[in-house]
């Protein structure tokens, strides 16, 4: 089959690699048929060259169940389905109280060898992927939705929905959310939803700022005007209820920290690539009393929820598909996505 497969650094190549196949009685393959590029597949992109390489890139995809071990209870072969993109056992100490991420099964070799995309757990940018424990991991598609309206429930729809879940965003509440990306746009949609009375939405990107007002928000491009100041004014001088960082940059935590006010929650769900990050712990968050979360998605926590607001026209997740291109020109897709080229926002690839 082809995919997307990993060398290096700026070095992902569309070649040849083996069929995915059955190797314990929980796995399924699923062949698929939507893909996407994600921001945290850009820090394989961008980030120094992996020990190993010859793995298919990919964490977000969807298709058909083409096979099942003998074990799989809930899936059969033709069944429409979404992938979650971390994968848990469903029966590990963590599991079983839904961590998926912390799966020890799974993850043996540390934290995110259980999201699919690295040497341990080969991804869905190819035509045909191995889901092991199918029964936790699959998640079949409403017959009334195409594969495309559900495909972001693998990851960044319920990263978005986290973000505000984390921050406890609730009715009347004024949220502040950093970015207007993928994840950024879903955790304005998911404070809305959840009753906020308005939502800020932070970028420096003038095209994502028109589409964050195009939904309602109060668009603020911190370069020309001053935030603080913005949410201050908009919350008679307290500071917002909360905040949620979703691009994963260590100065907009600081910034998260700055505009809530005393007794205010903030998520970190953008992906920060460093384990150390400063933060005014006095002066922020102790003296604050505020709550401070931050977290890795677990899709299987959410899917269940999500899937019915997409039925009922109350979330369109596809809102953000800016690019749609053959999987054999996927490292075209990943040069425009790296260097946020002609508007991108997502790019889906079709195998
Ligand atoms: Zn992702
Ligand atoms: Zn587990």
């Amino acid at each position: 089959m082809k995919g997307i497969i990993y060398h290096g650094q700026h070095d992902f190549r569309v070649e040849e690699v083996a069929d995915p196949a059955i190797q314990h009685p929980h796995d399924a393959i699923v062949r698929v048929e939507e893909t996407a590029i994600c921001g945290s597949d850009l820090h394989l992109w961008h980030g120094e060259s992996l020990p190993v390489d010859g793995f298919a890139m990919g964490h977000e995809f969807g298709g058909i169940v083409e096979d099942v071990g003998s074990a799989v209870a809930h899936f059969r072969k033709g069944d429409r389905v979404v992938v979650s993109c971390t994968a848990g056992c469903g029966h590990c100490s963590f599991c079983s109280r839904k961590l998926y991420g912390g799966c020890t099964t799974l993850a043996p070799a540390g934290p995110y060898t259980n999201v699919f995309g690295n040497p341990l757990l080969p991804g869905g940018q190819a035509e045909g992927v191995r889901v092991p424990w199918a029964d936790i991991n699959l998640f079949r598609v409403p017959e009334s939705l195409g594969l495309e309206q559900a495909l972001f429930v693998t990851d960044i729809l319920p990263t978005g929905t986290m973000g505000a879940e984390l921050a406890e965003v609730g009715f009347g509440d004024v949220v502040v959310v950093f970015g207007c990306g993928p994840v950024g746009t879903f955790a304005q949609r998911a404070s809305q939803i959840r009753g906020a009375a308005a939502v800020v939405a932070v970028d420096l990107h003038e095209g994502r700022l028109a589409r964050a007002k195009e939904r309602g928000c109060i668009p603020v491009n911190p370069s020309r005007e001053d935030l603080k100041e913005r949410v201050l004014e908009l919350t008679h001088g307290e500071g917002a209820d909360a905040a949620v960082e979703a691009v994963g940059v260590p100065a907009l935590v600081r910034d998260a920290i700055d505009v809530v006010r005393h007794g205010g929650r903030v998520s970190v769900v953008g992906v920060i690539p460093a384990d150390e990050v400063p933060l005014p712990i006095m002066s922020g968050v102790m003296a604050k009393n505020m709550t401070l979360r931050a977290g890795l998605v677990t899709p299987q926590n959410h899917v269940q929820s999500l899937l019915p607001l997409i039925e009922q026209g109350r979330l369109d997740p596809t809102e953000i598909i800016t690019h749609r291109m053959p999987l054999c020109d996927g490292v075209k897709g990943y040069e425009v996505f790296a260097a946020r080229e002609e508007d991108v926002l997502k790019v889906v690839l079709t195998p």
